[in-house]
């Protein structure tokens, strides 16, 4: 814990990237801060501990296998633990990325969020978090929407959701990427925020970052004040979430269907809004429609996000043990 408090409040994700940068290409690393020693001591595996199993996704920078971490306790006894390892496929193209995506995490430390065990360097490098058995909650939908209600799980996903990115919000970055299809299950009751890759850092005391280049953006799923102006905060993550939860009632169907990117821009901008979903209560669809506000400050937060699906009764009925939402 102390490790971790010394990364988390010393040192920046471009700082730590870099670092991770010189120290996975083989250079000389001259460690800068504490904080940089402390992330070499918990988070770098070597490869020899990695033990590789099947193919479980195929994402951006390569293949996601599930495998074993293997570690010796202080007593010399050997134990594994199950572990996803994402393998960075095309080293010279996205590295810079990739290590980006690591350092961010290195940062984060919640039950609603995925977490990072570490990197390793064999001959391709890795990034090692912790196994979602159940993989993406998109495919989830997909796969099971015939057994689900609007009176199950999503709720209970919703919340937690919103838990998370109410702690992502307390540590002042901005995820950018809030989907279905960057969800994972670890359990049928327990959904995590993965995929970082897009995620900033605010600036102490700033609430927003402007970006002034285009890129790959999934349009779909940004603000008005995203898409027009560059312009992302925690409530441009909010109408995101709002989205997401769209998606999770509509059992994992695309956001405005099969218009074009330009299309659904210019829907949004005349002031139409996705519809409510053939699943989705009246209150829900009210609480998607406020994440959906032309102004960011209209929207709700997500400590009111997670409280208010918290307090669901549906929420409340399920087993103590997977009430996993404090706030
Ligand atoms: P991308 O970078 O393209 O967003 P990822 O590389 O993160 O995608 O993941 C691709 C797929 O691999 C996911 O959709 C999921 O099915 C699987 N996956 C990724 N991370 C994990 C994990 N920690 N546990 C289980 N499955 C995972």
């Amino acid at each position: 814990a102390r490790l971790n408090s010394i990364v988390s409040t010393a040192s920046t994700e471009s700082e730590m990237a870099s670092y991770l940068h010189r120290k996975c290409s083989g250079t000389p690393t001259t460690p800068n801060s504490t904080a940089v020693e402390a992330a070499k001591l918990r988070f770098f595996i070597e490869p020899g501990n990695l033990v590789l199993d099947s193919e479980i996704g195929h994402g951006e920078f390569g293949s996601v296998h599930s495998g074993w971490l293997v570690r010796k306790s202080t007593g010399g006894e050997e134990y594994r633990m199950e572990v996803a390892i994402k393998m960075l496929s095309d080293e010279h193209s996205n590295k810079q990325e990739f290590l980006r995506e690591a350092s961010v995490m290195m940062r984060l430390e919640h039950k609603c969020i995925v977490r990072l065990i570490g990197i390793s360097k064999g001959e391709m490098l890795m990034m090692v978090q912790e196994l979602a058995p159940l993989g993406s909650m998109l495919q989830y939908l997909l796969d099971h929407g015939a057994e689900i209600s609007a009176n199950s799980e999503l709720k209970v996903w919703a919340s937690q959701i919103a838990c998370g990115m109410h702690y992502l919000e307390s540590q002042h970055f901005v995820h950018r990427d809030l989907a279905a299809r960057n969800i994972l299950l670890t359990a049928r009751h327990q959904a995590k925020i993965s995929d970082f890759g897009m995620s900033r850092s605010l600036r102490p005391g700033s609430t927003e970052y402007q970006f002034t280049q285009g890129g790959r953006w999934p349009i779909r799923w940004y603000a008005p004040e995203s898409f027009n102006l560059g312009i992302f905060s925690h409530a441009s993550d909010v109408w995101s979430f709002g989205v997401t939860i769209w998606e999770m009632f509509s059992l994992g169907a695309p956001p405005y269907g099969e218009i074009s990117n330009v299309d659904a821009i210019k829907l949004v901008d005349s002031g139409a809004r996705l519809p409510q979903p053939d699943l989705c209560p009246a209150y829900i669809y009210a609480v998607m429609q406020s994440c959906w506000k032309e102004r960011p400050k209209d929207r709700p937060t997500f400590v009111y996000l997670t409280e208010f699906f918290a307090r669901d009764p549906d929420y409340q009925n399920l087993p103590e043990l997977v009430q996993t939402v404090h706030i």
